[in-house]
């Protein structure tokens, strides 16, 4: 009855993702003649750059349709795919509509990166945003603030608004009703899998890196209402997944395909996270910046590129899978991705510990063949449906 909303609202979300000229922050860049700002994953304060009248770009490498010409000469074989599909993007052109650049510290791979955006793109305003990992407000707070303030002046002297806190906090309530949504739907898929594909789920926080706030709540309500409204869908007899690793480079759209295909409702994941790193709603009354400052310290997911000295590694991921109803996990992590392959272990001790099925693989971004894995997933399908309860490897 509604599968044609949905299709509608997917395909334009599709037609963002694979746009990899990025027209439609040409197009907003023609129309309004403000700046668009770049950054990598995972974090970073949309918010501000929003309040200042910047559009903040969410660059996730270049997936699986883009040739690396030049970008592979610019790093060793062994580590990840992504800095190589992102040079090859700013060398190719592609990222000629960006003003600037913004390197959240995630990993060395992201610091690197950073650097060679500063000799490649001299022009082009790169800042390696470090982020804190003190969650002490008096120490890591402070730090974080000084960091937000000299990142609002860096994009003030670059021709974006100054920093206006009442800005701001009108902002934070738009970014507050987008995280709303796709809190809902995150907690929609749990409850009802088959309604919210993953892949479609995927497509639409991926339309929100390259568009501004406002749209992106258009389009998350068009999708949210679709699905609700949707009777056609109906469940299959799939095993509930949680998939974890694919935080930073993302996995081929194909991928996420097989896996669904592969008989895997995936019901809990860590795909385009900036969408859902506070956990929260954003304080709106006081002082805005403090506001964001504070949310990040006290309510960012658990990532393995933060800090955590209080709960021990792995926990949050049994209480994930505990909150998603998942019978299982997938560890899907990108190959030589230092902090989540170096979480594994302990996340694998922590979930066996707790009687939860597993198995893992690795992907690149342009991996084109997912026979194997397509068969390595139906078999932990298969076997989480058959022999429910026991650990399966
Ligand atoms: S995929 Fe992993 S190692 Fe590579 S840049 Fe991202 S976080 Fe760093």
């Amino acid at each position: 009855m509604t599968t044609e909303r949905i299709d509608e609202v997917v395909q334009r979300a599709e037609q963002l993702f694979r746009d990899l000229e990025f027209r439609s922050v040409r197009k907003w860049k023609d129309e309004t003649g403000g700046l668009a700002v770049g950054y990598m994953p995972i974090y970073i304060p949309t918010e501000l750059l929003h309040a200042q009248g910047v559009l903040a770009v969410g660059i996730l490498g270049g997936g699986d349709e883009l040739e690396i010409i030049r970008g592979d000469a610019y790093y060793q074989s062994y580590i990840c795919h992504i800095p190589r599909s992102t040079i090859e993007l700013g060398l190719n052109g592609a990222l000629d509509c960006l003003d600037g650049m913004l390197f959240p510290a995630i990993c060395d791979v992201i610091r690197n990166l950073s650097g060679m955006w500063k000799m490649q793109f001299p022009d082009k305003l790169v800042r390696y945003l470090d982020v804190p990992q003190d969650f002490d407000p008096e120490i890591g707070g402070r730090f974080w603030r000084f960091e937000l303030e000299e990142l609002a002046r860096e994009l003030t002297a670059r021709g974006a608004r100054p920093y206006d806190a009442e800005a701001l906090r009108e902002s934070i309530t738009l970014h507050n009703r987008n995280r709303a949504i796709v809190r809902e739907l995150y907690a929609l898929r749990q409850r009802e899998p088959w309604k919210v594909p993953t892949h479609e789920l995927y497509l639409i926080q991926r339309a929100g890196l390259v568009i501004p706030p406002e749209e992106f709540e258009q389009v998350l309500v068009e999708y949210r209402d679709a699905v609700r409204a949707d009777q056609v869908r109906t469940p299959k007899d799939q095993a509930r997944v949680l998939l974890t690793g694919s935080f930073c480079e993302q996995p081929p759209f194909g991928l996420i395909k097989t896996l669904e295909r592969s008989g895997c409702y995936i019901v809990d994941d860590d795909f385009v996270q900036v969408h859902r790193w506070i956990v929260r709603d954003v304080e709106t009354t006081g002082d805005p910046l403090q506001n964001l400052v504070m949310a990040f310290l006290e309510d960012s997911i658990e990532s393995p590129t933060r800090y955590i000295a209080e709960r021990a590694k792995g926990q949050d991921l049994v209480d994930r899978v505990a909150a998603s109803g998942a019978e299982g996990v997938l560890f899907c992590a990108p190959s030589f991705c230092d902090p989540a392959l170096l979480d594994q272990p302990m996340a694998v001790a922590a979930i066996e510990k707790a009687g939860i099925p597993w198995t893992a693989f690795k992907y690149a971004e342009n991996n084109g063949q997912f026979q194997v894995i397509r068969e390595q997933a139906g078999t932990f399908s298969d076997s989480i449906k058959l022999w429910s309860g026991e650990v399966a490897v």
